[in-house]
């Protein structure tokens, strides 16, 4: 059993509809359990391109499948919610792999922990508020300590991860 922590988000369609069917697909997979979901939070799209705002989350997760399995079910969730999209398009869903227990992985198709992880707001406040004391196993600080380093990006709470994640 490994301990991981999936970063969603999505900025088309029915937001937060499509993080709650993501959260309750992951749960639904063999191998696969939910422990804790974080927060509902808005962001601003990263490419400063005209695009909706996102709404993110961050979802803790045991699990019996392999990195490279866990990504793959998340590519599934994603293609179920409708993304048809390149990277950086808007998406009605995007799910990737932030930690997989203390692993590291550097191949195109692999890349644990998620190598922007550490400069993005919308992933590091939703993961501190679930798991402060996680400690990333390259640069070795703690999500709540990358939390509090990252430059300035507007994140808002936007509803507790008890109202809207349906597990
Ligand atoms: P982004 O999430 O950066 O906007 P995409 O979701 O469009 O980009 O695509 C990410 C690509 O990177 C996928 O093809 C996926 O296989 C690959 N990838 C490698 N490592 C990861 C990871 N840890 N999480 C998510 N995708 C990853
Ligand atoms: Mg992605």
């Amino acid at each position: 059993m490994v301990r991981a922590y999936l970063g969603l988000g999505a900025n088309l369609g029915d937001p937060r509809a499509q993080l709650a069917g993501a959260v309750a697909g992951l749960n639904r997979e063999p191998g696969i359990r939910v422990v804790a979901v974080s927060s509902l939070y808005g962001s601003h799209p990263e490419s400063g391109a005209a695009q909706p705002d996102y709404v993110n989350a961050v979802a803790d997760v045991d699990t019996d499948l392999s990195a490279r399995a866990l990504l793959a079910v998340g590519r599934r969730l994603e293609i179920a919610a409708g993304r048809r999209g390149e990277r950086n398009d808007p998406r009605e869903l995007d799910l990737d792999l932030l930690l997989y227990g203390d692993e590291i992985w550097r191949q195109t198709d692999l890349t644990v922990p998620h190598p922007r992880m550490d400069r993005r707001a919308f992933v590091l406040v939703p993961l501190a508020e679930i798991a402060p004391e996680v400690r990333h196993p390259v640069n070795g600080k703690t999500a709540a300590e990358m939390a509090a380093e990252v430059p300035g990006q507007a994140v808002w709470r936007l509803a507790a991860g008890s109202e809207w994640a349906k597990l």
